[in-house]
């Protein structure tokens, strides 16, 4: 009965269930404000070429900075933005800081290959995204081609004639389109056929299981198979270990990100190694150690 129902829903409500929620609540009153207050920060993640392991570009990835709660964790507070409708604010203001830091570098002599910068289903879907996207590398004065986006693909689960504008006129700006999380997402691969998307992101997931797991060998050779063929290059996400790095570099794919290379960095300290690159105009940034 609905009564018992009832009980038995309370009997699963445990404290820390309630503890969650509570978090939750407090949070999302929070998110509301964060943005005017600057609790926002960009970490950077470098990217490698397992050609040979120089620097090839990097990954912005957002930090809320909690007043009393210190740092909390996109997985957290992403899907709040998005609910609460502020994501499009949150992705705007990540993609003018990333221009910024961009022009900033160019300013000191410094030149970054390519950022790529995460963009929620929603904002990209909007009929204003590519309008206020090009806005804001324009008034920042940044080369497109220096600007990466990277969505996944339930952002395109519906392809849509919307959507194909928006995929044309971003490749027709010169912005290249990453598809994160490659595998774990909608099946169909229709969209890998739209002169935009230029990288496949191999979900950590495959890369988790690398080299012993047969099927997760398998399923990456195949991705590098089709992507080759497609001429789409390839990113393994969540590299750690050296034996990770040897199969995929062994298999062929172009670039790896992961904690093995670099843990996502401050600003500066990606200056530094861009800095370092700059430097050794002939000898490519080593982030690896060539092994022998
Ligand atoms: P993602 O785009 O797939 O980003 C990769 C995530 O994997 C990052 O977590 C990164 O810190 C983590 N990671 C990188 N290398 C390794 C590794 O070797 N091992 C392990 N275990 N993890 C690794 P993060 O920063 O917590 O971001 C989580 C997700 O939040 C991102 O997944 C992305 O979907 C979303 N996100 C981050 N920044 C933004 C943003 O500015 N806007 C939007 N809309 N979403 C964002
Ligand atoms: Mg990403
Ligand atoms: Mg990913
Ligand atoms: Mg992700």
């Amino acid at each position: 009965s609905a009564k018992q129902e009832e009980r038995n829903t309370f009997r699963f409500y445990t404290p820390r269930m309630r503890a969650d929620a509570n978090r939750r609540l407090l949070l999302l009153t929070d998110l509301r404000r964060a943005l005017q207050e600057n609790q926002f920060q960009l970490l950077y993640q470098p990217s490698i070429a397992f050609a040979d392991s120089g620097l090839l570009g990097a990954e912005a990835l957002l930090r809320w900075h909690h007043p009393e709660r210190g740092y909390i964790m996109p997985s957290e507070f992403v899907p709040m933005a998005e609910t609460l409708g502020l994501i499009r604010h949150i992705d705007e203001w990540v993609l003018d800081g990333v221009c910024r830091q961009i022009a900033q570098w160019k300013r000191s002599g410094l030149k970054i290959r390519r950022i790529a910068v995460n963009i929620s289903a929603g904002w990209f879907s909007h009929p204003d995204f590519v309008q206020q996207l090009t806005t804001t590398i324009e008034r920042n004065a940044v080369d497109p081609q220096q600007i990466m986006l990277e969505i996944t693909e339930s952002t395109i689960l519906h392809l849509g004639e919307a959507t194909r504008q928006t995929m044309s006129a971003l490749h027709g700006l010169g912005v290249a389109i990453a598809i994160d999380d490659f595998g774990t997402g909608y099946s169909s691969l229709a969209y890998l056929k739209l002169p935009a998307v230029a990288y496949l992101k191999i979900d950590r997931s495959f890369v988790d299981g690398l080299p012993d797991s047969a099927e997760d060998a398998s399923i990456v050779q195949a991705m590098l198979v089709m992507a080759r063929s497609l001429g789409l290059a390839v990113i393994a996400e969540g590299v750690e270990t050296e034996a990770q790095h040897d199969f995929l570099r062994l298999a062929g794919c172009e670039e790896g990100q992961g904690y093995l290379y670099s843990r996502p960095i401050q600003a500066d300290e990606l200056s530094e190694l861009l800095r370092r690159d700059a430097q050794q105009d002939t000898k490519r940034l080593t982030l690896v150690p060539p092994r022998t």
